[in-house]
């Protein structure tokens, strides 16, 4: 007699318990089952300790939480489809109509559009603040501020601020702050113990990560993290995160667990590159200036000597350069169609490297005093070898000759 489909579903074998290997398993659901109707009313999906539902964790994204949590020094950590799900989800959890949230002026672009195009809606409102005058940042308080966003070293223009100063002022205001760590990864430094021995420690609230870039590391997952220190308000941005029903795939989460073992590797090497890329950019005399924040003549850089400089691999990936006003956007453009290795594409922290040209003057509210007029490029410095991405550069500036 052939076997029946129940045969086939309600097999009774299971594998040996024991089973050991470098990478975790890859557990995938929507459906989880209790053993009894009481262990069903019982179980509680807020605490880990049991599985409930899918959307609610399984031992692969567990798994993942911890380690991110280990990663950035936080406690509790909740996984989304994206870095920009992970600042929305925060919005969302975090602020009503009336509130107002401060972001820096170079904030990663979508998060200020979606402040721009989506908060406004629900009437929240919005502040953009300067991220080099701590000051300014002291000034746009206001008693509806209930949120302050965070960015070291800001996207794009990669200005590193007085991090230390602004938490500072967050807390003495009483207002929460949220970091978007994805620059610093959770190694260029900890968001969680800026200060190293002070005490109580000097904190972020919020560490919100794009787990796209360097921990996925392949240019080929989108995934956000949501980390957290303060039980009670993991908890309110859990909540949030149940009833929006966010998530992350089995196969997602299993490919991050895979490229956070290489992570600090990774990180190092990058950044070893991308700051001799960046040191030859200096000599070149097509760039207006070259934004690093490991240069000394990048804004913010002493900053990023305070917070970074003492840390193995103490900068990601990515500088940027301004071309000199005698060279046209057109010309800029043939400059960066002319390069072989690196390709055109959002995005960063894959092995790929890429390129960018931005045009600031839409992004910011005024061209900023600390940055040369001209047209700006962004370099993302994936994993090739430095003297082939130096001689790419070199051969496409020769376009413009
Ligand atoms: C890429 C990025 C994000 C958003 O990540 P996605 O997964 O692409 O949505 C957020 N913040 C910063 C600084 C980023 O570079």
């Amino acid at each position: 007699m052939s076997a029946s489909s129940t045969d086939l579903i309600h097999h009774p074998y299971t594998p040996p318990a024991g089973f050991a290997a470098p990478q975790p398993g890859v557990f995938k659901a929507s459906t989880v089952f209790f053993p009894s109707v009481a262990a069903m009313r019982h179980f509680d999906w807020k605490d880990k300790s049991a599985y409930t539902y899918g959307l609610h964790g399984t031992p692969t994204t567990y798994t993942l939480e911890e380690r991110l949590c280990t990663l950035e020094g936080g406690a509790q950590c909740l996984l989304v489809p994206s870095g920009l799900a992970a600042i929305a989800t925060v919005a969302l959890a975090l602020l009503q109509s009336g509130d107002e949230v401060l972001i820096p002026d170079n904030a990663y672009g979508p998060s200020k559009a979606l402040a721009e195009g989506e908060l406004a809606h629900w009437g929240i409102s919005h502040r953009f603040y300067d991220p080099l005058a701590p000051q300014d940042l002291a000034a746009k308080i206001s008693p509806r501020t209930r949120l302050i966003w965070l960015e070291a070293a800001g996207s794009v223009t990669l200005e590193f601020p007085d991090l230390l100063e602004q938490v500072r002022i967050c807390k003495a205001a009483g207002i929460l702050c949220a970091l978007d760590n994805t620059w610093g990864a959770g190694l260029a430094f900890t968001p969680f113990d800026l200060q190293p021995g002070a005490s109580p420690a000097l904190a972020v609230d919020i560490s919100v990560h794009a787990l796209t870039k360097y921990p996925s590391g392949g240019g080929d997952v989108l995934m956000g993290s949501i980390i957290t220190t303060d039980e009670r308000l993991h908890m309110k941005l859990k909540l949030c995160h149940m009833r929006l029903g966010l998530g992350v795939a089995a196969n997602d989460a299993e490919a991050v667990l895979r490229g956070l073992p290489s992570l600090p590797l990774r990180y190092r090497s990058h950044d070893e590159a991308t700051r001799a890329l960046a040191r030859w950019s200096l000599t070149r005399p097509e760039f207006a200036q070259v934004l690093h924040p490991a240069l000394p003549t990048s804004p913010g850089h002493d900053h990023w000597r305070a917070l970074c400089q003492n840390t193995p691999g103490g900068a990601a990936g990515l500088f940027s350069v301004i071309f000199k006003p005698d060279y046209s956007q057109a010309q800029v453009d043939t400059f960066c169609d002319a390069l072989k290795l690196f390709k055109i594409g959002y995005s960063w922290g894959g092995p790929v490297s890429l390129v960018v040209p931005y045009e600031l003057a839409g992004m910011r509210q005024g061209w900023p005093a600390h940055l040369q007029p001209g047209t700006l490029v962004r370099f993302s410095i994936g994993l090739e070898a430095v003297a082939d991405l130096q001689a790419d550069l070199a051969q496409a500036l020769q376009c413009l000759a």
